[in-house]
């Protein structure tokens, strides 16, 4: 017999989770949301990895290093200068432990304020939708409900020849924490977190090498926005080896001595702090009892149908534990969705337009398809483009840097893809997604009246361009 009843339980309450809690909650369930994750001072944190380790600290930082970095680099031009200006780590890394702090705290105000009983503790679904609640002093409590939605998120992937110690070898919470600058910044991956956290550090100071498997750079995004973002970065000096396969990673008192091969052989260098970043996995982890039915796949994620449902009665599962990007956007309208399904609304999550953005100066976006994709599934492709130097905006604010891209379908015209590299595009890409999501054409866009001068002006010319007459560039 379980404690307490529930019409759902959300096992993990990372942006996946919460979002799907609140959601359930304001369609009138009751609703349980467990998670174990505790902030320094011991308490819950709410808000998984996105709030905790992710997307908040790790912007955060960026914003910072970027402030300073614009100091030291680029306010000359606008005729400003500082006599010895310095990053104070303690308080640059404190800003960011108040921010994360001011979100944790939010979360568990919502919950309050949308009546959902947070647990602390491990969750772990037994048959029958039955849910044990370990507490981290080993007391435990059965609650049940009609419907169970996991949401245990993921866990960075860690390599047996460079396992991480906290100290010299970390994972992304590590590097979010370190309490000065590293002299020498060792990377392995240039993904997102290898980039972005990468940015960070040599913005303050380190020389940052990134060490990349593969031999092509940001091999997700469009080939043409990874070519000026590679550029773009060299010019930053950080110093990116592609091809490169790390073999070993040893920990000495000089620093940690890595072994790799590339083209050119076997290679070696010493680092002071080492970021692996190599990917994520889903996180299961005493999540599931023998019994319960739930499959995982090849590479340990919940297996879920296209409404997110696990094939066993009233289970469901959202976020990075499941396919799909590892996105907070995704997973927290997974959430939405599988609440509005339970609820017996229409939920709705469309997989072809989720945006990507990567934080890096200048940043990166896009949605939909590459041209690469087009091309290999034989989708006849027309193609605009547009220069950031060539608007007006970007120049005045010293950062015309990069283009936008669009890919519109050869015959009807429907944007297929916006690639994006350069200031703001962030925030650029959700025009396209919205036109995109409304199954818009180039020349849609290219109708709409866009504010002078603004950096959306590039998106504008480049679906004019897809038309070849854009007005401010040659076609
Ligand atoms: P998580 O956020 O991982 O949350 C899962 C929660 O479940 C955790 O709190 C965990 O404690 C809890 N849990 C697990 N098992 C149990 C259990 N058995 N019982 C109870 N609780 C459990 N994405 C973006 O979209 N934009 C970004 O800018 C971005 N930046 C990132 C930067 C970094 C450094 C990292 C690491 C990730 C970033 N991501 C970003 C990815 C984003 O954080 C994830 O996609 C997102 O957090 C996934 O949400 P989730 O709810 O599925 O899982
Ligand atoms: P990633 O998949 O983005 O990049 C990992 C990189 O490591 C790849 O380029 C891969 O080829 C490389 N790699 C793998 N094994 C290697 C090895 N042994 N040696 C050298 N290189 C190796 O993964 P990540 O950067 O760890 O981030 C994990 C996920 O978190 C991302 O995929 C993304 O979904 C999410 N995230 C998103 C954002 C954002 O949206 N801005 C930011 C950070 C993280």
């Amino acid at each position: 017999m379980s404690d307490q009843q529930f019409d759902v339980i959300f096992i993990g309450a990372g942006p996946a989770g919460y979002v799907g809690a609140i959601r359930a909650a304001q369609l009138g369930l009751k609703v349980a949301c467990i998670d174990f994750f505790a902030g320094p001072d011991g308490k819950q944190a709410l808000g998984g990895t996105c709030l905790n380790v992710g997307c908040i600290p790790s912007k955060a930082l960026l914003d910072s290093s970027r402030q300073f970095h614009n100091l030291t680099h680029s306010f000359d031009v606008h005729g400003i200068s500082a006599d010895n200006p310095r990053i104070d780590v303690p308080t640059f890394i404190g800003r960011k432990d108040k921010i994360v702090k001011q979100f944790t705290g939010g979360v568990a105000t919502l919950f309050k304020a949308n009546k959902i009983t947070p647990f602390f503790g491990r969750g772990k679904l037994l048959k029958g939708n039955v849910v044990e609640v370990a507490a981290a002093d080993g007391s435990k409590q059965t609650i049940s409900a009609t419907n169970v939605v996991l949401a245990s998120g993921s866990v960075p992937i860690e390599l047996p020849f460079a396992k991480f110690d906290g100290k010299a070898i970390v994972d992304n919470a590590g590097a979010l924490d370190f309490t000065e600058v590293p002299k020498r910044l060792g990377v392995i991956g240039a993904g997102v977190i290898g980039l972005e956290l990468g940015s960070v550090w040599k913005r303050l100071g380190s020389e940052v090498t990134i060490i990349e498997a593969l031999p092509d750079f940001l091999g997700a995004a469009d080939a043409d926005i990874a070519k000026v973002a590679q550029r773009e970065f060299k010019k930053q000096g950080l110093d990116i080896k592609l091809g490169a396969k790390l073999g070993k990673a040893e920990v000495k008192k000089d620093g940690v001595h890595l072994v790799y091969t590339d083209k050119d052989g076997e290679q070696k260098l010493v680092v002071d702090k080492l970021l692996v970043a190599v990917g994520r996995r889903a996180y299961t982890a005493g999540l599931l009892a023998d019994d319960t039915g739930v499959k995982l796949d090849e590479r340990g994620r919940i297996v879920v149908d296209e409404h997110n449902h696990t094939g066993v009665d009233g289970v469901w599962a959202i976020g990075d534990a499941v396919r799909g990007p590892m996105l907070a956007h995704k997973g927290s309208e997974e959430g939405v969705a599988v609440a509005e399904w339970i609820a017996g609304k229409a939920g709705h999550v469309d997989f072809d337009t989720i945006p990507w953005v990567i934080y890096t100066e200048p940043e990166i976006a896009w949605a939909g398809k590459t041209e690469k994709e087009l091309k290999d599934a034989g989708i006849p492709y027309k193609v605009g483009s547009f220069p950031f130097a060539a608007i007006g905006r970007a120049v005045a604010m010293n950062e015309a840097v990069g283009q936008v891209k669009m890919l519109a379908h050869a015959d009807t015209d429907r944007i297929l893809g916006v690639h994006m590299v350069g200031p703001g595009v962030s925030e650029l890409i959700a025009e396209c997604v919205v036109a995109m999501e409304f199954k818009g054409s180039s020349e849609d866009l290219a109708r709409i009246v866009h504010a002078h001068p603004t950096l959306s002006e590039a998106v504008h010319e480049a679906a004019l361009s897809v038309d070849k007459r854009a007005i401010h560039k040659g076609n």
